[in-house]
C-alpha cells in the first residue's frame, strides 16, 4: 500500500475487520458485476470507493432517461448522449480512483459468454433484473467455485444471499425454476432507496467477504422499505438441486439464437453483428447523415432515426432498433446503417 492509499483508506484502515491485512486483500481483490444499471452502478460505486481495484462490468445496455430516478454514476447527459452504461460505470470508477483496473464489457450475458466473461474472478455480484442470468450465473458459480451474490429489488421489497457454491444453498435450492418464459419482460416498479439499500447490503458482504471475513452464507435477506425490516431466512442446501445437487448446469449449458432477438416489454429489436469490431462512427458522419437523421453521436454509440424508427449502434456493431416489431424492417434497417459505416 502506497502513501496515497494510506492517506484515502486511513479511516476504512481503522475498521475492526479490516485493518491493514484486510485492506490488502480487498485490494487484491478482483470481481465481476453483471448488470450496471441500478444495482450494479451502486455497487460498483461502493466497491470502487473500498478500495477493490479489479472491476468488471458487463452490460449490453444504454442509459436512458428512466433510469436516472435510480442510477448511480449516471448523468442526464448520459441518457442523452445514448452512452453504454457499462462506459458510464467505468468512466465514474476511474474518476473515483484512477487506478483501478475496470474492464467494462458492452455485451449481453448469456451462456456463450459466461465462462469467458466471468472466468477467474474471486466474486460475482448480481447486478441484473432477471431470473435467467441469475440462474446463469448460478450455473457458473456452482461449476467453477466461484462465490457469488444474489441481489434483487422489486418496489419496496429487497432480496440479498451469499452463495458460497458447493458448500451452502444456492440461488436454484430457494427458487428450483423460473416462474415463466417472459419473467423479465414485465417493467418492474422501482424506486432508488431501494435499489441502493440492496446494493449496500450486497456489497457490505462482498466487501466483508473479500476482507477475509466469515459471511453469513445460504441465508436469505428479506428487506421490506416500508417499514424497514430485515428478516434473515436460513434456506437449506437442497440434495435434489438441480444444479448443486445433480450438477446439471442448463443455464450454462443452453444452445441459444442471439443473431436477431426481440427485447421484451419494448418494441425493440436487438441486432449482433457476425463478429464484434471496433467501430469509428465520427468518420463515416457525413455519409451517415445522408441517410439518417443524426440524434446523437460519441465514440462509443449512435442514435439514428428515420421516421418513427431509432436506432442505436454500440461501436462494437450490436445494434438496437427501437419503436418496431418486424423483425424484417429492423434487421433491413441495421444493415443499411451498418453497411454505410464499416
Ligand atoms: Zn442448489
Amino acid at each position: 500500500m502506497n502513501k496515497n492509499d494510506l492517506a484515502r483508506f486511513s479511516r476504512q484502515l481503522l475498521m475492526q475487520d479490516i485493518g491493514y491485512e484486510g485492506m490488502e486483500k480487498l485490494m487484491n481483490s478482483k470481481v465481476a458485476i453483471v448488470g450496471c444499471g441500478a444495482l450494479g452502478s451502486t455497487q460498483a460505486e461502493i466497491l470502487a470507493r473500498a478500495g477493490i481495484k479489479k472491476i468488471k462490468v458487463i452490460d449490453r445496455d444504454y442509459v436512458d432517461l428512466s433510469n436516472l430516478h435510480r442510477t448511480h454514476m449516471i448523468t442526464e447527459k448520459d441518457a442523452i448522449d445514448t452512452l453504454p452504461k457499462a462506459i458510464a460505470c467505468k468512466k465514474w470508477i476511474k474518476e473515483i480512483d484512477s487506478s483501478i483496473e475496470v474492464e467494462s464489457v458492452i455485451d449481453d450475458f448469456d451462456s456463450t459468454n459466461a465462462e469467458k466473461f466471468l472466468n477467474n474472478v474471486d466474486l460475482i455480484i448480481d447486478g441484473t433484473d432477471n431470473l435467467e442470468s441469475r440462474f446463469l450465473i448460478n450455473d457458473f458459480s456452482v461449476k467453477y467455485n466461484i462465490p457469488w451474490i444474489y441481489a434483487g429489488v422489486s418496489s419496496w421489497y429487497g432480496n440479498v444471499m451469499f452463495i458460497k457454491p458447493n458448500q451452502g444453498a444456492c440461488l436454484r435450492c430457494l427458487i428450483p425454476e423460473t416462474n415463466n418464459q417472459n419473467e423479465s419482460c414485465d417493467i418492474i416498479p422501482s424506486i432508488g432507496t431501494m435499489t441502493t439499500l440492496v446494493s449496500s447490503i450486497s456489497s457490505n458482504l462482498a466487501i466483508r467477504y473479500l476482507a477475509g471475513n466469515e459471511v453469513p452464507y445460504g441465508v436469505l435477506f428479506v428487506i421490506d422499505g416500508r417499514d424497514i425490516s430485515l428478516e434473515k431466512i436460513k434456506i437449506t442446501k437442497n440434495e435434489k438441486c438441480p444444479t448443486c445437487g445433480l450438477h446439471q448446469y442448463e443455464f450454462l449449458e443452453k444452445k441459444i439464437s442471439r443473431n436477431v432477438v426481440r427485447i421484451c416489454g419494448t418494441h425493440a429489436i436487438e441486432i449482433r453483428p457476425e463478429k464484434f469490431l471496433n467501430i469509428d462512427f465520427i468518420k463515416k458522419i457525413n455519409k451517415i447523415k445522408e441517410k439518417f437523421n443524426v440524434i446523437s453521436i460519441n465514440k462509443y454509440s449512435i442514435r439514428v432515426q428515420r421516421d418513427t424508427i431509432q436506432i442505436v449502434l454500440m461501436n462494437n456493431g450490436l445494434g438496437i432498433v427501437e419503436g418496431i416489431n418486424d423483425v424484417n424492417i429492423a434487421k433491413k434497417l441495421y444493415d443499411e446503417l451498418f453497411n454505410i459505416i464499416i
